[in-house]
């Protein structure tokens, strides 16, 4: 059985998943809007990824015979400055949720909650390809600089991502 503060958590780790979908969706209709198909499209895939998250703790949740609840999801921006901006803010969301995770993870140490340990343990190791992946792409779009053709060679290359 989940003890209620650990259940409380992962809801509230539910509810943080779902928003970076809905982040990563409205990051992907801005890139839609500009003309950018393949950050728009690399945005989508991350969004599908995130909702699989929310529901690997919901299931979680589940299994434990715990409940899940369901809170309201903030509002996500809706203008963002331009293609680094939009990797620059991916990899700052990214560096919040691994904090969130390594709370979670310690009240599971606190409470001797073994198997929200091991459960977690796949969230640390994503959270490090997470922001390894957002960085990789902060950092060629620095190089890319004011280059148009680098930001489509970049589009067509993000176009590519599986999943
Ligand atoms: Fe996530």
């Amino acid at each position: 059985m989940l003890d209620k503060t650990m259940e409380r958590a992962i809801n509230r780790q539910i509810k943080a998943e779902f928003y970076s979908a809905y982040l990563y969706l409205a990051m992907a209709a801005h890139a839609d809007a500009a003309n950018l198909p393949g950050f728009a499209h690399w945005m989508r895939v991350q969004t599908q990824e995130e909702i699989e998250h929310g529901m690997k703790f919901y299931k979680y949740v589940n299994e434990r015979g715990g409940r899940v609840v369901l809170e309201a999801i903030d509002r996500p921006p809706e203008e963002f400055e331009s293609p680094l901006d939009l990797f620059e803010k991916t990899l700052e969301h990214e560096q919040h949720v691994t904090a969130l995770i390594h709370e979670l993870y310690a009240l599971a140490v606190e409470q001797k909650d073994y198997a929200s340990q091991v459960m977690l343990q796949w969230f640390i190791g994503e959270q490090v390809e997470e922001e390894s992946n957002a960085t990789a792409i902060v950092e060629t779009l620095k190089l890319a600089g004011d280059s148009g053709n680098a930001l489509i060679m970049l589009d067509r290359a993000l176009g590519s991502r599986g999943g």
